[in-house]
């Protein structure tokens, strides 16, 4: 009982835990276009950017997306030219 009262301290004051109810698993997200330099985003490739939208239509945010704000952005464009084409829709379901 006492024993599990200071793993319970521990997990608290230790962010590095890897099991830490509180703050769970802290990865580190990697941008896939950073990550992959030869993929390069095409307005005219909808599978491609399928992969940066929700079943719903709407953008992904970076939370999801993991990308960084320069690729967030380059995506946001895609996308929406993609739309303007009739390639990807603007809503769905
Ligand atoms: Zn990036």
């Amino acid at each position: 009982m006492a024993d599990k009262k200071n793993n319970k301290n521990n997990n608290r004051n230790n962010m590095d835990d890897d099991f830490n109810p509180r703050y769970r698993k802290i990865r580190k997200k990697v941008c896939p276009l950073c990550a992959d330099k030869n993929l390069v985003l095409d307005y005219k490739n909808p599978d491609q950017l399928r992969k940066f939208i929700s079943e719903k239509g709407k953008i992904s945010p970076r939370r999801v997306t993991g990308a960084c704000a320069k690729h967030q952005r380059d995506i946001t464009l895609a996308v929406k030219r993609c739309r303007q084409i009739a390639m990807l829709p603007y809503t769905q379901g």
